[in-house]
């Protein structure tokens, strides 16, 4: 076994780390305050390689493998939880179907916008009746028209529908054949019919724009599907795999960020005569943060592996997202434990880490259906 990371993929670690350190980390409170991502930053990204992680280089990505997206997240979401959640939606959700499954055509036609700096790329699939339970909830539906696509439905909660290019949608193209019914069709969102609604106001991730969209007889040419006919719920079931492990490794990164505040502060802050560092109490958490962000590091980065490597990966993917996100939970409250008052403060980066991480919980599949496709596999592999 080898712990290590290779020589490539420890200086892409030093190249986004150095990056982030200068151009997302310091503008975190400004993001969140403003409610805006930094597009200086982000077309910035385009040269180091963050907007194509998963785009053949033809396109202008880097094609880079699932250890190195990994790596991406965790120092995106060490920097700022705002930008890290539109970048893996971008990366993850947005260019991952259309290098996937998309003709020559539309990968010439929307690849090079996705990486230009200028757009995110979005995918749409929650409704505002149906998250967890997409195969029996979605009602979103494209009626044949002969040499077109007519949408009507609506979706909820989509991160960058409002700044992408095109928005891949999840719907139904046939409401009789169960889950060979779904398919995924790509609608521009200038399309008449199309509207994009104001970006929610949330708890936390003030800077990534998630948005409701809906769709009234939004007519599209018939060669906007994305893959195969009836193909479109196994085609999001392969993406929140590979999502999980991007998420997760975003959680890992929050809660990287908040355990170096937490320390940093433990060490400068005096009570009963000496640092807080040198009471045992903190101590202690200091302790269990330090287990449980390694542990959760491994399994993600196993997954990442598994997957690197070609081989299944969707259980410890699951594993991975559900250890990372409930870590991050118990370090970033930890954290602001430590700073006592004033990690209630705005003025401290602890109270935004809290904020923006709560969310990984809940998106990409929440902890209950992480726990669901966990024991359904272990089950399926016992032949229970
Ligand atoms: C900031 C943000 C960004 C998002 N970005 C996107 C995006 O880009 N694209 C997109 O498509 N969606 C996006 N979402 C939506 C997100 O993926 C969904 O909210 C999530 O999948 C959960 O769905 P839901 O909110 O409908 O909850 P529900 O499915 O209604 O679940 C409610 C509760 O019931 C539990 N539950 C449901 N079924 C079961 C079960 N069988 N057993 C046990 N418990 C169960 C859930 O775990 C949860 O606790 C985003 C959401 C947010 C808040």
């Amino acid at each position: 076994m080898d712990f290590d990371l290779s020589t490539e993929h420890a200086a892409w670690q030093r190249l986004v780390r150095d990056f982030c350190e200068t151009e997302v980390k310091p503008y975190a409170a400004e993001v969140d305050e403003n409610g805006s991502l930094r597009w200086e930053s982000i077309r910035k990204m385009k040269d180091v390689g963050l907007l194509g992680l998963d785009v053949p280089e033809a396109y202008g990505g880097i094609e880079i493998d699932a250890i190195g997206v990994a790596i991406a997240m965790e120092e995106l979401g060490r920097a700022c939880g705002s930008t890290a959640l539109s970048l893996a939606a971008h990366n993850g959700l947005g260019c991952s179907p259309i290098t996937r499954w998309g003709t020559q055509a539309q990968k010439e036609k929307y690849l090079p916008l996705l990486v230009s700096g200028e757009y995110l790329g979005a995918l749409a699939l929650t409704e505002p009746g149906a998250g967890s339970d997409l195969a029996g909830g979605v009602q979103t539906f494209a009626q044949d028209a002969g040499d077109s696509w007519v949408i009507n439905g609506s979706k909820a909660w989509i991160t960058n529908a409002g700044i992408a290019p095109v928005i891949t949608v999840l719907l139904r193209t046939d409401r009789d054949a169960g889950t060979n019914g779904f398919s995924m069709i790509l609608v521009e969102p200038n399309t008449p019919g199309v509207n994009i609604g104001k970006p929610e106001k949330k708890m936390g991730l003030q800077g990534s724009p998630t948005v409701m969209i809906s769709f009234d007889n939004v007519r599209v040419p018939k060669d906007a599907l994305l893959g195969s006919l009836g193909a479109g719920f196994r085609q999001t079931m392969e993406i929140l795999d590979g999502g999980r492990i991007g998420i997760g490794a975003l959680s890992v990164g929050l809660a990287q960020a908040a355990y170096e505040e937490a320390i940093r502060y433990a060490s400068q802050r005096r009570a009963f005569g000496k640092p807080i560092s040198a009471h045992q109490a903190i101590q202690w958490m200091i302790a269990d943060a330090t287990v449980e962000i390694e542990a959760a590091r491994l399994l993600i980065y196993q997954a990442a592996w598994l997957r690197a490597n070609g081989r299944s990966f969707s259980k410890i993917a699951a594993m991975g997202k559900l250890k990372a996100t409930e870590v991050a939970e118990k370090v970033c409250h930890d954290a602001i434990q430590i700073h006592g008052s004033y990690g209630y403060s705005r003025e401290y980066p602890v109270e935004r880490i809290y904020r923006d991480q709560r969310l990984m919980a809940i998106g990409e599949g929440t902890s209950e259906i992480q726990r669901m496709v966990i024991a359904r596999r272990v089950l399926e592999a016992m032949g229970s």
